[in-house]
C-alpha cells in the first residue's frame, strides 16, 4: 500500500482566457478510490484527458508508475472510460470484447470473467443495440478491465442512468477496487463521491478546493486545526475531551473533528486553563458538503 501510480504535479490547461485547469498537483495512490468531485465545467474531464495524453497540458507534468514504464507500457495498465460507450451496435458483447482485445493486443483470457464481474455474462450473446445504457456502460467498464489494468480511471460513470443502473454501477465500482485496481472516478454528485469513494478531491475552477478522506466530508459540526509548542501536552489533553471525535496529525498541527458542538471560545478557553501554549489555532465552520453545496449553487 502507499505505491505511488500517478503524480501529477502544478498542471495547468489553457482553453484562450479559460483556464480549466490551474495548477494543479493530486498524488495517486495504490488501493484506493478517488473521487475527483466538481461542479460542471470545474476541470474535471480536461485533468483526466491530459493524464490520458487525450489532451495537451498547457504547463506543469505528470508521471506515471513513478516513471519506471515508458508511456506505452504506462497506458496498458490504464483502463479508462471518458466518453459514452462506443461500440459496434449489431456485434454481441463477446464480440465487442474480442475487437477490444485484438486492438489493446491482449488475450481473450479473461472476457468470461469480466462479463461475469459485471453481470452481463447471460446476454453476452445480444447485440449491444439492444443493451439498456445501464447495460452499455457496464460492458464498457468490462472493456476497460478487459486487458486487468492497474487502475480504472472512470468519468461520470452514472450519468443518464436510472437509480437501479446507478446502483449496479457503484457496486462494480467497489467490487472492482476490491480485487486490487484502483480507481479514479470523476463525478459532479457529492452523494456518489461520498458512497464509492475512500478519498476525495475536490476541484473550483480548475484550482484544487479540499482534499482528504471521504468520511470528512459529512462532519457538520466542522473541525479545529490546532497547534502548540508541547505537542504531547496538546494531544493528551485533547484526547480528554468528550466532543472531540477524532484526532489527525496533520503536519504542523493536529486535525480536530467534533462530533459535537464546541465552540471556538470553550476550547481555547480549556487550552488556556491548561496552560497550554497554542501556536495556530483555526476553526472551520461548515463540513465540506455543506461547502460543496454552496459551491455548485
Ligand atoms: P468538467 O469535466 O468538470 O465538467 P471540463 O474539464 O469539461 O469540466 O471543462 C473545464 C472548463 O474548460 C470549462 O469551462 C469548459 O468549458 C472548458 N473546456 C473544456 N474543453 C474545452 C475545449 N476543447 N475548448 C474550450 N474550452 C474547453
Ligand atoms: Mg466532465
Amino acid at each position: 500500500m502507499g505505491e505511488i501510480l500517478l503524480k501529477i504535479e502544478n498542471i495547468s490547461k489553457y482553453y484562450g482566457s479559460i483556464k480549466a485547469v490551474d495548477k494543479l498537483s493530486i498524488t495517486i495512490k495504490k488501493g484506493n478510490i478517488y473521487g475527483l468531485l466538481g461542479p460542471n465545467g470545474s476541470g474535471k474531464s480536461t485533468t483526466l484527458g491530459m493524464i490520458l495524453n487525450v489532451v495537451n497540458p498547457s504547463e506543469g507534468s505528470f508521471e506515471w508508475f513513478e516513471g519506471k514504464l515508458n508511456n506505452h507500457q504506462a497506458l496498458k495498465k490504464i483502463g479508462a472510460i471518458i466518453e459514452r460507450p462506443n461500440f459496434y451496435p449489431y456485434m454481441t458483447a463477446i464480440q465487442n470484447l474480442k475487437l477490444i482485445c485484438q486492438i489493446k493486443k491482449c488475450s481473450y483470457d479473461s472476457i468470461t470473467e469480466k462479463l461475469e464481474l459485471v453481470r452481463l455474462w447471460d446476454r453476452r450473446n445480444s447485440s449491444f443495440s439492444s443493451y439498456s445504457l445501464g447495460m452499455k456502460q457496464r460492458l464498457a467498464i468490462a472493456a476497460a478491465l478487459v486487458n486487468n489494468p492497474e487502475i480504472l480511471i472512470l468519468d461520470e460513470p452514472t450519468n443518464g442512468l436510472d437509480p437501479e443502473g446507478i446502483e449496479q454501477i457503484r457496486k462494480l465500482i467497489k467490487l472492482t477496487a476490491s480485487k486490487g485496481t484502483t480507481i479514479i472516478l470523476a463525478s459532479h454528485l457529492l452523494d456518489e463521491i461520498e458512497k464509492t469513494c475512500n478519498k476525495v478531491i475536490v476541484l473550483k475552477n480548475g484550482k484544487k478546493f479540499y482534499e482528504g478522506p471521504t468520511d470528512q466530508i459529512t462532519q457538520t459540526h466542522g473541525y479545529f486545526e490546532i497547534g502548540a509548542t508541547d505537542l504531547k501536552k496538546l494531544k493528551l489533553f485533547l484526547e480528554s475531551i468528550p466532543q472531540i471525535q477524532q484526532l489527525k496529525w496533520n503536519d504542523p498541527f493536529y486535525h480536530v473533528s467534533l462530533n459535537e458542538a464546541l465552540s471556538e471560545d470553550k476550547l481555547s478557553q480549556l487550552l488556556v486553563n491548561e496552560t497550554i501554549f497554542i501556536t495556530h489555532f483555526v476553526k472551520k465552520q461548515p463540513s465540506l458538503e455543506q461547502e460543496y453545496l454552496t459551491l455548485i449553487q
